[in-house]
């Protein structure tokens, strides 16, 4: 299933590049009250809907996909988590590049096991989260501001403490996200999270579609340049060890994200610049730049 929410909040399945509209769905959501528990309402009670939702679908309207704008598929993350340094050439071109390091943020992990295990994952902040028909602002103008493109996974059950061994039941499904950067000597959190710097999208594709996260291909081209392109197997840390670290650290919340590190060949994006991202299995995307 592949789950959008798309114009004003109005909620989407997506089938062969159409958008059934399913927004009824949401009448089937309990009424919130104070104080509410955190994460996301409709993912929250996504198990119990599907059926609802396909039968929605069955005498929905559609649209072209191309024709809707694109809001993040999840409304209300408590957070987004975000690992640091999870490919080793994107460690390398780390190493190399003042522009990214600053003298600050050295990518050496020299004794541990993994940048991971040294460094943990960071937060982003949930304001920052947009969809791809809602592009990027840049917010630090005349500075480096670069793409990151990660698969990013979307937590679908509340939970803590989770091991490797049981991460995949916790996962709600999968998209591409962008992990927005202004490269400085600032803390990730403040360099990450200006509002547009996490870009989700183009749509949650449902765990059961998804048979091996950690073999998907996927990259990103700026105006058709292409700029990053890997595949999810050369992940440091893979999937289910980042749940397991994050879950160490944090309750995990249905809509939570964990965008799981990018590879090779993040560089600037100005406005004016689209950028077109995809992942083998979820889907493709263009989100443009503007000032
Ligand atoms: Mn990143």
């Amino acid at each position: 299933m592949k789950l959008c929410r798309y114009n004003d909040n109005r909620v989407g399945l997506v089938e062969d590049g159409l958008v059934y509209d399913v927004t009824a769905i949401t009448a089937s959501l309990p009424p919130l009250a104070w104080p509410v528990t955190p994460g996301d309402q409709l993912l929250t009670h996504l198990p119990q809907l599907k059926d609802k939702l396909l039968a929605l679908k069955a005498n929905a309207a559609s649209l072209p996909i191309s024709e809707v704008r694109l809001l993040s598929p999840v409304a209300n993350p408590s957070k987004i988590i975000a690992a640091p340094l999870n490919y080793h050439a994107h460690v390398a071109e780390s190493a190399a590049d003042k522009q990214i390091h600053n003298g600050v943020h050295l990518p050496g992990y020299e004794g541990f096991a993994s940048p991971v295990a040294k460094f943990g994952v960071f937060l982003k902040s949930p304001s920052s989260i947009v969809g791809a028909g809602e592009g990027v602002a840049i917010a630090y103008p005349g500075r480096r501001n670069d793409h990151e493109v990660e698969l990013a996974v979307i937590i679908g059950t509340q939970c803590k403490n989770v091991s490797a061994a049981d991460a995949f039941s916790v996962i709600a499904g999968y998209a591409i996200g962008l992990d927005m950067t202004v490269r400085g000597p600032e803390d990730r959190s403040y360099r990450k999270s200006a509002d547009t710097y996490s870009v989700l999208g183009p749509y949650l594709v449902t765990a059961d579609e998804i048979a091996d996260p950690d073999v998907l291909d996927f990259s990103i081209t700026v105006n058709g340049e292409p700029r990053q392109s890997a595949n999810t197997r050369d992940l440091i840390t893979g999937v289910a060890e980042l749940i397991e670290v994050a879950s160490r650290a944090y309750t995990l919340y249905p809509g939570d994200i964990i965008m799981t590190g990018t590879p090779e060949g993040v560089n600037t994006i100005v406005p004016g610049d689209v950028m077109h991202a995809r992942i083998e299995g979820i889907g493709e995307m263009d989100v443009a730049v503007r000032a």
